[in-house]
């Protein structure tokens, strides 16, 4: 018999999921803006939070390519249950899987493997975003350990986090080289989260400021040696940037799918709306993007797969498939006439939470400027 292609499995299962689970409640937890709790236990309950992560400690024992077919289900129900998802997966435990204590993974990483603990990642600062060189949260070394004192911001799952992955300077003379990431446990005391931000879209992924007053951690809570901060956010910022693709995929299915069916029944001068050129002008367009987005997301994983370095074409996918998710939510608005504007339809919320994608892993003025260079600049 042959064996089952775990990548068919697990979309199958995810989709499944998705159909059943997510889409029937995606507008009733997208208005209730609140971190669904219930659905992230659930989703830890099926070890997704590990498909990154070998067996052997703790994880599932999958890839980026699997990693990134979840995501990109996920996304198809409901972006913010789809970004959580990514947080937990990747960013926000990552650095604690490679350089915690056998303490830190029994207390910290394994519930957070099972979706009893909340992660998140802190490199933005109210005057650092694109620009990490300023990044000024300062970590003073002292015999018992690091003080840490400074402000983030736009920290995702920030307000329900049960602990930080922090980028900090240990150096300000060293710009990105005296970068280093800390693990900081919501406890500890000096540790003070700022409600969560009123959000456009992705209503339920709760931001918040983290604020960092005379913290005190131990030596062994600084993720990875001296002056390798910097470093480490590369080894991932391309599993980062295709991770994004990944969602930016599951929402222009969503909007896609939803804008077929409505072209369909939709009648106006005696025929279905989808009858007329420039509706399947639309869908053409939405359809090919699509197909493309898919072709770059999934070359970039199995690159990353192969231990492949491909910041370039992950870079790439990022910005296309992201730009043709912006383009797919305004699309379906359009194609839904007055009820694309009603908060009754999904249409209005793919239109909201495309904007979500322009952001993390970089923004499309950072990755084309890149881009550009890479071409020969
Ligand atoms: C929904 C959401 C979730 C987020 N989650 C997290 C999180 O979990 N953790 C976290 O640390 N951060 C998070 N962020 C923050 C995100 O990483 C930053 O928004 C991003 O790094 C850009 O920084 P900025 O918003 O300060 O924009 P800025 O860097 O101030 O940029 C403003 C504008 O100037 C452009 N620009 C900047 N520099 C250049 C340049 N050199 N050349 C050309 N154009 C330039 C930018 O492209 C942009 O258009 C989140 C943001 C959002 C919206």
């Amino acid at each position: 018999m042959l064996r089952s292609n775990p990548e068919e499995l697990i979309r199958k299962t995810m989709a499944k999921f998705v159909d059943t689970e997510l889409i029937p409640r995606a507008q009733e937890i997208d208005e209730k803006g609140e971190f669904p709790m219930e659905m992230f236990q659930k989703i830890g309950k099926m070890k997704v939070f590990g498909i990154r992560y070998p067996k052997n400690k703790g994880g599932s024992g999958g890839n980026t390519t699997l990693y990134c077919i979840i995501c990109e289900e996920l996304a198809r129900g409901l972006m913010s249950v789809a970004a959580i998802t990514a947080m937990q997966c990747l960013m926000g435990t990552n650095f604690l899987f490679h350089y915690g204590t056998e303490e830190m993974h029994e207390k910290y990483f394994l519930p957070a493997m099972r979706g009893e603990k909340v992660a998140c990642f802190c490199l933005t600062e109210p005057e650092a975003g694109s620009d990490l060189a300023n990044v000024n949260t300062l970590a003073t070394e002292t015999e018992d350990g690091f003080i840490i004192n400074g402000m983030k911001t736009w920290v995702t799952n920030g307000p329900v986090a049960d602990f930080y992955t922090v980028l900090c300077q240990t150096d300000p003379a060293k710009k990105l080289r005296g970068l280093n990431f800390f693990f900081i446990p919501r406890d500890t005391p000096g540790v003070s989260v700022s409600k969560p931000f009123d959000l456009l879209g992705t209503r339920t992924s709760q931001l918040s400021e983290l604020a960092l007053t005379n913290v005190k951690i131990p030596h062994h809570y600084r993720l990875g040696g001296e002056g390798q901060g910097l470093n480490n956010l590369l080894s991932i910022l391309a599993e980062i940037r295709t991770m994004t693709a990944a969602l930016a995929i599951g929402l222009q299915r969503a909007a896609l799918a939803d804008s077929i069916r409505y072209a369909h029944e939709r009648v106006q001068f005696g025929r279905p709306i989808g009858k007329y050129q420039l509706i399947q002008a639309k869908i053409g367009q939405m359809a090919t993007n699509l197909e493309a987005s898919k072709l770059l997301t999934y070359k970039a994983t199995k690159m990353i797969d192969n231990n492949v370095s491909c910041l370039k074409e992950a870079s790439m996918a990022k910005y296309f498939a992201t730009e043709a998710a912006c383009l797919a939510g305004d699309e379906v608005t359009r194609i839904f006439g007055a009820y694309g504007y009603s908060m009754e339809y999904s249409a209005q919320r793919y239109y909201r939470d495309n904007r979500f994608l322009l952001y993390g892993g970089g923004t499309h003025e950072i990755l084309l400027t890149n881009i550009a260079r890479w071409a020969g600049l």
